[in-house]
């Protein structure tokens, strides 16, 4: 059997970055930059007011209570047209810029105003509630590495400095398709004995969505040769990579291989894993493809582990793997010392530590078990069964929203 941590190396060494494109700003989303962006103006552009209330000169508050002479009013949007001098202020909203003159923003709240005229109530300090030019970001600076993920805010920032048109690479086209006569679309209403609905690709669907790449659904294929073959091309054709979901093990009828073995470049491997140790990868006509197991836990597993990654690697990203918190199990737990397993569990806090209980059965075709899950508990080669009590790696595929109102009320 391959070690995990061997045959995720091998599966990302054979991953190309996709081409690079120019998307709109909306597009980026979930995305990878291809170059390094730099901030060609300072944020903000010019130096500002925090806070609604006067400009003024420090100074002149030394002996507060003082009354200025108000210049002048400037709101957001607006530019000031005088300048502070000693015994002068000019009232300032949120945002506008500083006029010349003025080193401090006397908030409202410290002011009572007069006809043309403010009395500061107290001494401010020099700078208080001025935003500096650059003080976010000044000009040249390097804003956002190539290979960072686009997420909503890094979109703000790149709105703010007015990059409309953002470098990155490619969207990846992904094709998805479940194979085994046993398995029927999920809109079918009563199952003939024997058969199944399709739980791998709507969930392969939906993984690949929140990733964000593009899906190109090949639907059910029947563990017939000539289907399998034709729905093969034509996703290596119009993707950028295969995902195919079952017979890939050691069954009498597992077509898949077969007509793997004959049309690409593709590998059985044995993975030191658990769930998902069968596992095809290799190419077809130059396409990365994934040959994932059949049950529909080994499916995600085999997803997290390998494609996911692998994905995000084509999309430029440096860091392709899901973070891991340290937590305590909550019950014992019997693994095997020969896999890495990976232990669905449900997670929650408890004294300022993550608590993990496996989420319920642990068999590879217990679906609902894993839909209760946040994380999975990953239990390296070596350890075997783990006790109450005992620390373990959580691997966070889920972060819910867990607090009600009542609880923030509390
Ligand atoms: P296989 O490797 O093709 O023999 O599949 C292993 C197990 O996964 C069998 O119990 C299959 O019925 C089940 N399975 C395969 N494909 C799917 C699917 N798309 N949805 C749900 N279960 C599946
Ligand atoms: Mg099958």
């Amino acid at each position: 059997m391959r070690p995990l941590a061997d045959a995720q190396r091998d599966v990302l060494a054979a991953m190309r970055p996709l081409p690079e494109a120019e998307v709109g700003l909306l597009d980026a989303l979930g995305l990878v930059l291809s170059r390094d962006v730099v901030a060609p103006h300072d944020v903000p552009p010019f130096a500002n007011s925090a806070m609604d209330g006067y400009a003024i000169i420090s100074a002149d508050t030394s002996s507060a209570p003082v009354t200025l002479r108000v210049l002048e009013d400037v709101p957001a949007g607006s530019v000031p047209t005088a300048v502070v001098t000693p015994g002068t202020a000019i009232k300032i909203m949120t945002g506008a810029p500083m006029p010349a003159g003025a080193d401090t923003v006397a908030e409202v709240e410290v002011t009572t105003p007069g006809t043309g005229a403010v009395v500061i109530g107290e001494s401010v300090e020099t700078g208080r509630s001025v935003r500096a030019a650059g003080g976010d970001l000044p000009t040249g600076e390097i804003v956002f590495l190539a290979g960072e993920r686009l997420g909503p805010h890094h979109l703000g920032v790149l709105a703010t400095i007015g990059v409309s048109s953002v470098p990155v690479r490619r969207r990846p086209v992904v094709a998805v398709l479940s194979t085994g006569d046993e398995v029927m679309p999920p809109d079918t209403d009563v199952l003939a004995p024997g058969a199944i609905r399709d739980a791998n690709r709507p969930m392969l669907m939906a993984m690949l969505s929140e990733l964000g790449v593009d899906v190109l659904d090949l639907g059910i294929v029947p563990d017939d040769e000539t289907t399998l073959r034709a729905a093969l091309h034509e996703g290596a054709e119009r993707a950028d990579v295969v995902l195919t979901s079952g017979g890939v093990s050691m069954g009498e009828y597992d077509l898949v291989k077969q007509v793997l073995t004959e049309l690409g470049n593709v590998d059985f491997w044995r993975v030191a894993m658990q769930p998902a140790k069968p596992f095809a990868f290799g190419s077809i006509w130059g396409k990365p493809l994934f040959g994932l197991p059949g049950n529909p836990v080994s499916v995600t597993v085999a997803f997290e582990q390998f494609a996911r990654p692998a994905l995000l690697t084509m999309m430029g990203a440096r860091r392709v793997f899901r973070s891991r918190i340290p937590g305590v199990l909550a019950e014992p737990i019997e693994t095997s010392p020969y896999r890495t397993v990976f232990v669905r569990v449900a997670v929650s806090i408890s004294e300022g530590r993550w608590l993990a209980s496996p989420s319920g059965s642990q068999s590879s075709n217990v679906l609902s078990a894993l839909a209760r899950a946040d994380a999975f508990a990953v239990v390296p080669v070596g350890i075997g069964d783990v006790s109450s009590g005992d620390g373990v790696e959580l691997e966070m595929f889920r972060w819910p929203e867990q607090r009600t109102m009542e609880e923030v009320l509390r």
